[in-house]
């Protein structure tokens, strides 16, 4: 018999959306793939040479369960280079890929009798991991019309003394939504008020097309109470290379540290070696990527606008469309589901990211226009034009 806690575990849709394609493709079906999570482009060369190299060097075994030295260094400088702050080589902890560390936060932090706050719609693993560590999970309305920001009232109307810990993700899995400053505020102070922590899933930091990137560790009183968590999968195209990193108060190192060791003794050794060129090498195709990717954004956008029943505003960052598809008449699952069928173009229910995002879709645009000129019009075909 399973435990309570492994039946609270749950899938995501992007990869069940996924499959399905893929059997669809394999039936002979060409699927625009508007449902995946990452970018389209390959690893950066010079990246996969250090891999290469360090392969060839024969740096193929365990590593220190924390993180080679080398890139924790790396990434406290780069990381705290980017957020107008300082890090310690110390402070850094490696694992294997962001999810893992979501996971370390969640289950070091919260279990039976506590609360997590977390938003809706947000990224699966969020629900999920709550569920599973024996927390209640306490969604946190994300609405269209202001942007997908939350509401400060609304929030703090959701903290109660059971509160340990509150998740951010900005820019936003899957609504694109970017937090302000006075959001970070509104959520600091009530860290203060009520003594909690917040998880600041950073994973798409590099992708704000409107608005420089806010930490809400640069709030001076949210200080020690922040968990910082990055990667390298969205940033360098090195999804399949399972690296995320947290930049954690100096009382949490040793605990996930203890997660690492536990569940996966350290992170991929030559995959290390790889991120510290990927940090300390050139950046011009992280910039060139973004710049790739605003106008995919822009041209999504407009393209599904013009189609009947959809409308969407600008996202202000991360790699995907959330429209709004209420106007159809048509269930945000069914919708999706009828696109793949008929229209073989493979998008995700909004109402899989949580209730909130019923009378959505989000639709990746880490895909090359082409791709979503023709996903465009294949939807356009389905649902009529204007
Ligand atoms: N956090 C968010 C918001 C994501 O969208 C994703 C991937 O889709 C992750 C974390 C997981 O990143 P990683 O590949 O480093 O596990």
């Amino acid at each position: 018999m399973l435990h309570e806690r492994a039946r609270q575990l749950a899938g995501e849709s992007a990869f069940d959306v996924l499959r399905r394609a893929q059997e669809l493709e394999a039936a002979g079906r060409e699927v625009i793939h508007l449902e995946i999570g990452q970018p389209d482009f390959p690893t950066p060369a010079h990246i996969r040479a250090a891999a290469a190299r360090a392969l060839e060097e024969g740096h193929t075994g365990y590593g220190p369960s924390q993180g080679l030295p080398e890139l924790r260094d790396a990434i406290a400088e780069k990381a705290g280079e980017l957020r107008g702050l300082s890090f310690s080589p110390e402070e850094v902890v490696v694992a294997p890929g962001a999810k893992a560390l979501l996971f370390y936060a969640i289950n070091a932090l919260a279990g039976p009798g506590d609360e997590v706050i977390y938003p809706d719609p947000g990224f699966p693993a969020y629900q999920s991991v709550i569920a599973h560590s024996g927390a209640t999970p306490v969604p946190l309305p994300l609405r269209e019309e202001t942007g997908f920001r939350f509401d400060a009232d609304e929030f703090l109307g959701l903290v109660s003394d059971r509160t340990r810990l509150v998740i951010l993700n900005s820019p936003q899995n899957p609504t694109g939504g970017v937090l302000e400053r006075e959001d970070l505020r509104a959520v600091a102070a009530a860290a203060v008020e009520n003594d909690f922590r917040i998880l600041s899933d950073e994973i798409y930091l590099h992708f704000c097309y409107d608005s420089p990137f806010e930490t809400i560790a640069s709030v001076e009183e949210a200080g020690e109470r922040v968990i910082i968590i990055d990667g390298f999968s969205k940033t360098y195209s090195m999804t399949g290379w399972r690296l995320g990193y947290a930049l954690l108060p100096p009382s949490l190192v040793k605990t996930f540290d203890l997660y690492n060791v536990n569940i996966a003794s350290c992170a991929c050794t030559f995959s290390q070696h790889a991120a510290v060129e990927a940090l300390r090498g050139p950046q011009d195709s992280v910039t060139s990527m973004v710049a790739e990717f605003r106008e995919r954004r822009d041209y999504l956008v407009e393209g599904l606008n013009s189609i009947r029943g959809i409308s969407c505003g600008t996202p202000g960052g991360a790699f995907y469309a959330f429209a709004n598809i209420t106007k159809t008449g048509i269930s945000s699952a069914e919708l999706a589901s009828r696109l793949l069928a008929e229209a073989g173009v493979a998008v995700l229910s909004g109402a899989s990211f949580g209730p909130c995002g019923e009378g959505y879709i989000r639709l990746s645009y880490a895909t090359s226009m082409e791709k979503l000129r023709s996903g465009i019009e294949r939807m356009a075909n389905l649902l009529g034009k204007g």
